[in-house]
C-alpha cells in the first residue's frame, strides 16, 4: 500500500479484498508462502498514453488515456473503458483490481483488466466524440487482441462509443476480429442482451438474496440511482418482478415519482437524446426534480441499488437508508458504499449484494458475447437471459457456500471474495512464479 500512497481509490478496493482474506490465509498458508497477495496487487501492465484530438472549433485538445492489464491467470484480460473526467491511476486501478475477482466469480476463463480516459463526453458533438475515440483507439489497438485484452463499455462508454472504437480498430488491424470488443452493436457481432444483462443480472441477484429471507420484489419500493446502462435496466427488471421504482438521478440531481418511474422516459432522455434527468418532470408532472444526487437516499424504500458510481454511499447515507427500513442494497455500480456504509449494513442485517458479485452480470454476458464470436453463432434474448440468470443464481450460491466455510455465514462480501480469490490463486500457483 505504501507504493500507492496517493491512490485513494485503490486501497480501498484492496483493504476490502485484504480483510476479508485472512481466514484464507490462516487456514492455508500456501497462498501467503508463494506470495500471492503481494502478486495480486500489482498489475502485470499498466499503460498509460496521449491521447491528442481536434474539437469543432479546430483547436487541438489532449487527454491521458490508460490500459491496465491485471491479472490474466485464468484467461485474456477482461474490463471496461471509462471516460469521465474524475479518471486517474487511482481509478482505473481500483476498477482493474475488482475485474479480477469478479471475472473469476462469472465461472468464465477471463482475467482482469480496465481503461479509460479522463474524457468527459458531457456536451461534446458527435464528431467530438468519435474523433476522441479514435485518437484513443490508434494507441490502445496496439495492446488488445481476442486473446489478449478484449475492452467493454463503462461509464460515459456505451454501444455509440463502442462502434467507432471497433471501426477504428479494424481499420488500423484489418480483418474483421469481432471479439476484440464487447458490447457491440448486433449488427456486427454484439450479443443480444449485454446492455441489460448488468441491470438485468444486479436485480436476479438480489432476487436470490430475497428468496433466502422469504422476501421478494413484489409490492416493494426500490430507489435506484443513476440513469444510465446499469440503471435503466436495473429499474426495468425490478418493475417486472412487481417493484415499484421510486426514484432515480444523474450526477447533478435525483427524481422521485411517487406514481412510479417511467423507464421508456428516462431512457429516451438519457440513452437517446443525452438529455438531463430534470427534464422527466416536463412529461410527468407528478415527479419532482431535487439538485443533489446524494440526497436520493433520503427516500424511504424497501430495497436499494446504488448504480451510479464510486461512494455514491457513506456512512450518513446507510443511517439514513436503515432508519427509514431499507431491507436490501444491490450494487450495481463499483464500491459504490464506503467500507463504514458495508460495515454499517451488515451489523443491522440489511441484505447486501457486493458489486463484485451482484454486477457481474454485464461482464459474463460479454464472455458470452466473446463464445458466440469465436463459434460465429449469435444466441436468442431468451437463451442469452436464461445463461445470465443461471450465472447469478451460481455466483450467489458459491458466494454464500464460501462464507460458510470460512466462518462467516450469509456474508456476502466476505463469501464474493473468497471465491472470486481462490479460482485466481490456485491458478497462479499452478502456473509458476508469474
Ligand atoms: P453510464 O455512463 O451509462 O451511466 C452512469 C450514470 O451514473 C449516469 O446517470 C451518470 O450521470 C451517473 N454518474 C456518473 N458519475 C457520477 C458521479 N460522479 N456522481 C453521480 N452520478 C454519476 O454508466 P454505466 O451505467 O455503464 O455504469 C454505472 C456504474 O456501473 C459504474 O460504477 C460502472 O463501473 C458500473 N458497471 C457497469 C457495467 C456495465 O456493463 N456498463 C458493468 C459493471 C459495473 P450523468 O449522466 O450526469 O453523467
Amino acid at each position: 500500500l505504501e507504493r500507492n500512497g496517493h491512490q485513494y481509490e485503490f486501497q480501498q478496493a484492496v483493504k476490502e479484498i485484504v480483510e476479508s482474506l485472512t481466514p484464507v490465509f490462516a487456514k492455508d498458508p500456501k497462498y501467503m508462502e508463494a506470495g500471492i497477495l503481494e502478486r495480486l496487487v500489482e498489475p502485470e501492465r499498466l499503460i498509460s498514453f496521449r491521447v491528442p484530438w481536434v474539437d469543432d472549433q479546430g483547436k487541438v485538445r489532449v487527454n491521458r488515456g490508460y490500459r491496465v492489464q491485471f491479472n490474466s491467470a485464468i484467461g485474456p484480460y477482461k474490463g471496461g473503458l471509462r471516460f469521465h473526467p474524475s479518471v486517474n491511476e487511482s481509478i482505473i486501478k481500483f476498477l482493474g483490481f475488482e475485474q479480477i475477482f469478479k471475472n473469476s466469480l462469472t465461472g468464465q476463463p477471463i482475467g482482469g483488466g480496465k481503461g479509460g480516459s479522463d474524457f468527459d463526453p458531457k456536451g461534446k458533438s458527435d464528431g467530438e466524440v468519435m474523433r476522441f475515440t479514435q485518437s484513443f483507439m490508434t494507441e490502445l489497438s496496439k495492446y488488445i487482441g481476442p486473446d489478449t485484452d478484449v475492452p467493454a463499455g463503462d461509464i460515459g462508454v456505451g454501444g455509440r462509443e463502442i462502434g467507432y472504437m471497433f471501426g477504428q480498430y479494424k481499420k488500423i488491424r484489418g480483418g474483421f476480429e469481432a471479439g476484440v470488443l464487447t458490447g457491440k452493436g448486433v449488427l456486427y457481432g454484439g450479443s443480444l442482451a449485454r446492455p441489460e444483462a448488468t441491470g438485468y443480472g444486479t436485480v436476479y441477484f438480489v432476487h436470490e438474496m430475497l428468496q433466502s429471507k422469504g422476501l421478494s420484489y413484489e409490492g416493494s419500493t426500490v430507489v435506484v440511482s443513476g440513469s444510465g446502462n446499469v440503471a435503466i435496466y436495473a429499474m426495468q427488471k425490478a418493475k417486472q418482478f412487481g417493484a415499484k421504482v421510486v426514484a432515480c438521478s444523474d450526477s447533478n440531481g435525483y427524481i422521485y415519482d411517487p406514481t412510479g418511474i417511467k423507464v421508456e422516459t428516462v431512457q429516451q432522455l438519457k440513452e437517446v437524446e443525452r438529455r438531463r434527468i430534470s427534464d422527466y418532470v416536463q412529461f410527468h408532472p407528478e415527479a419532482t426534480y431535487h439538485e443533489g444526487c446524494s440526497n436520493i437516499w433520503t427516500i424511504p424504500c424497501d430495497i436499494a441499488l446504488p448504480c451510479a458510481t464510486q461512494n455514491e454511499i457513506d456512512l450518513d447515507a446507510a443511517k439514513t437508508l436503515i432508519s427509514n427500513g431499507v431491507k436490501a442494497i444491490g450494487e450495481g455500480a463499483n464500491m459504490p458504499s464506503t467500507l463504514d456504509a458495508i460495515d454499517l449494513f451488515l451489523d443491522a442485517g440489511v441484505l447486501f449484494g457486493p458489486a463484485k458479485a451482484a454486477n457481474a452480470g454485464g461482464v459474463a454476458v460479454s464472455a458470452l458475447e466473446m463464445a458466440q464470436n469465436s463459434s460465429r453463432q449469435s444466441w436468442s434474448f431468451e437463451e442469452v437471459d436464461a445463461k445470465l440468470h443461471d450465472i447469478m443464481r451460481n455466483i450467489y450460491q458459491n458466494s454464500m457456500l464460501a462464507a460458510e466455510e470460512y466462518g462467516h455465514p450469509n456474508n456476502l462480501v466476505v463469501g464474493a471474495n473468497i471465491a472470486g480469490f481462490k479460482k485466481v490463486a490456485d491458478a497462479m500457483l499452478a502456473q509458476g512464479l508469474i
